[in-house]
């Protein structure tokens, strides 16, 4: 091990002490103890998402092993290699996979993984700036490259963005309307309203606007194309109001897990729903929706989507983002530039 590679790092630990109780807190581990790998990265920045958040406070169906430490998002400096893709001093981006889910993820100051999980950072693309996109951004991305793959254009006519305020949905709320489209934004945070007309949403609708409880198979068609982040009640909505020849991706469960609507949104009006998943998506698409987040796709003032905050200080927005009221991205700093948490203490 190099000489600059401590023996231990400070991470964010999970654990639980009854059967639905849970403690976590900073602690400090051996580096032994990371997950097996041939890629040591001292992590400068990680992310919340809600994911982070539900493994953050031990909810069922994320985590299988105890003590666990979070963040499906890391960026940082590679400072082993056993790859001959990647040297000591490169910096890489890992987003997904079982990272901060099925073992100990990037709430820490280092992380070991498999070389295959991690991308080189794009020119273009800061460190700081690749954790403000995180998984969020680069599920909205995805999400646009699929209504891109599915013909929809921006004069195909209005899109809907649900969980607009969200990490998801603001960076898909921006890079729609960077890319032309007429954006429609659904929140539930009236307060918002101007931020997200900020980011590019030419108008914003509430919740409520989307759930039709009625058992109508179709709706009035209003929509070209959908980002939808909730799921449930909302989803099934926006399907039956979607015009023909539309499409809808599907990334979250916000909402709800349910999906109750019949097939003729598919059959009489030949729309698509698009499955997201960008956890084990291929690393050509990784590569690939990496260098439009940096190059073609590039949002301007970046910084406006996003709060830094210490890992210390992770504890409220977790409980903010599970129960709804959180906006934006949240980038987690584990060892800026000048600073590492082990200083902080
Ligand atoms: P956030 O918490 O940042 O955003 C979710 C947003 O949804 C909230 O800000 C809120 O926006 C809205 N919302 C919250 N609760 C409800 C509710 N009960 N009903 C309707 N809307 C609600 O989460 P993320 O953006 O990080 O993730 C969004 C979803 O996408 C999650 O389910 C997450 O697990 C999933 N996801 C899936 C990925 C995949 O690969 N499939 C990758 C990343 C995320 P507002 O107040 O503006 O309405």
């Amino acid at each position: 091990m190099p000489s600059d590679v401590p023996d231990s790092c400070l991470c964010y630990l999970v654990r639980k002490t009854g059967k639905s109780q849970i403690e976590a807190g900073i602690e400090r581990r051996p580096l032994h103890e990371l997950p097996a790998g041939d890629l040591l990265i001292r992590v400068t920045f990680s992310s919340l998402n809600y994911k982070d958040a539900m493994a953050a406070t031990g909810q069922p169906g994320i985590v299988k092993t105890f003590p666990h430490v979070p963040g499906i998002d890391a960026a940082g400096t590679v400072v082993e290699s056993g790859s001959d893709e990647f040297r000591v001093g490169d910096s890489v981006i890992v987003t997904g996979y079982e990272l901060g889910a099925g073992r100990w993820g990037g709430w820490a100051e280092y992380v070991r993984v498999p070389s295959k999980w991690a991308v080189p950072l794009p020119a273009g693309l800061s460190l700081k700036e690749s954790m403000i996109y995180g998984t969020a951004g680069f599920t909205a991305a995805l999400s646009v490259r699929a209504l891109l793959r599915n013909d929809i254009a921006p004069q195909s006519g209005e899109v809907l963005v649900t969980g607009a305020s969200g990490g998801v949905g603001s960076i898909a709320v921006a890079l729609l309307s960077r890319l032309g489209y007429s954006v429609v934004a659904v929140s539930g945070k009236p307060e918002k309203s101007d931020w997200l007309e900020q980011l590019g949403a030419a108008r914003i609708i509430g919740r409520e606007s989307v759930v039709d409880e009625s058992s109508r198979p179709l709706l009035s068609a209003c929509w070209a194309a959908a980002v939808d982040t909730v799921g449930g009640d909302s989803l099934a909505t926006i399907l039956r109001s979607t015009r023909h020849g539309g499409c809808v991706t599907c990334c979250g469960l916000v909402g709800g897990a349910s999906l109750l609507l019949t097939v003729y949104p598919f059959i009489l009006r030949g729309v698509t729903l698009a499955g997201i998943d960008s956890a084990w998506t291929s690393r050509e698409n990784r590569r690939e929706i990496w260098n439009l987040l940096a190059g073609e796709w590039k949002l301007d003032h970046l910084d406006q989507l996003a709060e830094e905050i210490c890992i210390r200080q992770i504890d409220k927005p977790v409980d903010q983002m599970l129960s709804g009221r959180h906006s934006g991205r949240s980038v987690v700093v584990l060892n800026s530039a000048a600073t590492s948490l082990t200083d902080r203490l």
